[in-house]
């Protein structure tokens, strides 16, 4: 059975601003509204360790986001910081954490309502991010020997540059990420990166994908996928130019998830991006992700299929 991760305190206030932070309240409440999930089967998360947002960032970064100083580390985010917006990102990569161990020890599908901070680089943050709860989790559950070989599939508009950056030396995990080329970030090298061109539309999308994706895991096995399922390669998106539909994103979430399900590979999921003009088309984006995953989880194979 699929798992789904959710706290009202992953809401912060960071003022009128693109990224919504109450995508994350609108989804968990169209979930339970609709049936797909009951209102007491969502797992509460607790805020990451500091040991656990050790395994990637630096002792002198954690420092300065927890006592939310204006320094040279922080000063590359794009929202504010507060004690309250911290304290919100803690619980956020608590969340993608929770998911990883959960997916790993269940051998399930597990999404974090929440995450996918992939700009954020171990000494310091960027974009919308300050913790990289993608890159935490990961490390997480191969620190707990959960998990050997990992693979990020990151289908975000943006690349998912701090990810890339944090894997880089670690042969164990392979980060693949589809993007837009010409957009932020300056992009670092990933295990497999498809820059896609200005208004790329779902059929050229989803044929890159497929390509790419069963291509990485044809040759990296990994035994387990962290997928982050930004909402904004959406045609309307306002900070890209990608041109996908809500069914075009619904068919990448299938693609993704059914060649895990197929390989018997655990999956984790994180939200990510997504900055349509009205939040109810970034809410049903990511709505469509859970569903997928609720779905496709019933015929995930276990190991002892092969
Ligand atoms: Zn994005």
């Amino acid at each position: 059975m699929a798992r789904f991760i959710y706290s009202p305190e992953y809401y912060c206030d960071i003022g009128e601003h693109v990224f919504r932070t109450d995508k994350y309240g609108l989804l968990h409440d169209k979930m339970v509204e609709t049936g797909l999930v009951a209102a007491d089967d969502f797992l509460e998360p607790e805020p990451a360790r500091r040991a656990d947002l050790a395994l990637v960032h630096t002792p002198a970064y954690l420092n300065d986001l927890f006592d939310c100083r204006h320094t040279r580390r922080t000063i590359y985010s794009e929202i504010p910081i507060s004690r309250q917006i911290v304290e919100a990102f803690a619980l956020g990569a608590g969340g993608t954490i929770l998911a990883c161990r959960t997916a790993a020890t269940q051998h399930t599908f597990a999404m974090n309502l929440a995450g996918g901070f992939h700009h954020a680089f171990p000494d310091w943050a960027e974009g919308f991010c300050y913790i990289n709860d993608v890159a935490v989790g990961v490390r997480a559950v191969r620190h707990d020997g959960l998990v050997g070989r990992a693979m990020l599939v990151d289908c975000d508009l943006h690349q998912g540059n701090g990810t890339a950056y944090v894997f880089a030396d670690e042969p164990e995990v392979f980060t693949f990420s589809i993007h837009e080329e010409a957009i932020y970030p300056i992009k670092r090298q990933s295990d497999l990166d498809i820059g896609l061109p200005s208004f790329c539309g779902g059929e050229q999308y989803l044929g890159e994908l497929e390509r790419g994706l069963l291509g990485a895991l044809e040759t990296h096995k990994p035994e387990f996928v962290l997928y982050v399922a930004g909402a904004d390669p959406y045609a309307e998106d306002v900070l890209g130019t990608l041109a996908l539909s809500i069914e075009d994103l619904k068919r990448r979430d299938e693609t993704v998830l059914g060649a895990c399900a197929e390989r018997g590979i655990a999956a984790a999921v994180t939200l990510a991006g997504g900055y349509a003009p009205r939040v109810a088309d970034t809410v049903r984006i990511h709505y469509g992700t859970a569903a997928t995953m609720a779905e496709l989880s019933s015929s995930l194979r276990t190991r002892s299929d092969d």
